[in-house]
This record gives structure tokens, sequence and C-alpha cells, in this order.
């Protein structure tokens, strides 16, 4: 899982910075005060939160110098603390419909965005 690390110097400053791998502490370079280059006095680990990231999947194929479904796509959601749960639009959309719909997903829980698609994809679809 990846975090922040928010760290403090002695003289006030505040620095963050982002580790792919929540157990890898910052290295020491990070761990320096990027104004003043004091060692941090403070060094604070913050996860990541439950959020959903968002794909928007090109579904064009191309054969034989043929393209056919350009410019459509699939919209996938997928939580950013467990990537084995995900869910993705069993037909396509335009550009249009997939930046509308993924707007939808901005900044909501897992949970939420589960019954956010339920609710969007179940009727809509029907
Ligand atoms: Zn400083």
């Amino acid at each position: 899982m990846s975090a922040w690390w928010q760290m403090r110097c002695d003289d006030g400053h505040g620095w963050s910075v982002f580790v792919e791998d929540d157990s890898r502490e910052p290295d020491a370079t990070q761990l320096n005060c990027p104004e003043d280059d004091s060692p941090a006095v403070t060094a604070t680990c913050l996860p990541i939160a439950d959020r959903v990231q968002i794909s928007m999947l090109p579904a064009a194929w191309e054969r034989e110098g043929r393209v056919g479904r350009a410019d459509e796509y699939f919209l996938e959601v997928r939580s950013i603390l467990d990537s084995s749960r995900m869910l993705k639009t069993t037909t396509t959309m335009s550009w249009e419909d997939v930046i509308k719909y993924a707007s939808m997903f901005r900044d909501i829980p897992w949970d939420l965005a589960e019954r956010r698609w339920a609710r969007m994809f179940s009727k809509a679809r029907e």
C-alpha cells in the first residue's frame, strides 16, 4: 500500500513525500528539509485512503489495416486498497459518457462506489 510521509524540521518547515510501499520509510535525502537541509524532527506515516482508481479502457480493434470501435471505451473502477475489487462495464461508451460516469466516482470509498455502480448500471443497462 502506498502512503504519504509528513515531515517537520526544527525550523518549523513542513514537507511531504509519497512512497509506493508504506513499509518503506523515506530515504535519507527525503528526510532532510528541502529548504535548509536540516534533519526531520518528526516523520508521520499517513496511509493512503480508501478510494477508487478509475480507468477508461479503449475498445478499438484493428485487423489488416481496418479499425473498428474507434473512440469507444469500457469504464473500470478498482479499489486502491484491494485491487481484486473491480467493476467494469460490459458495454462500451463514448469518450464523453465515460468521462461523465467516471466523475461520479471522484473521491469516494469503495463501498459507496459499489452501491453507486449498482444503481447506475443495473437500471441503465436493462
Ligand atoms: Zn527546515
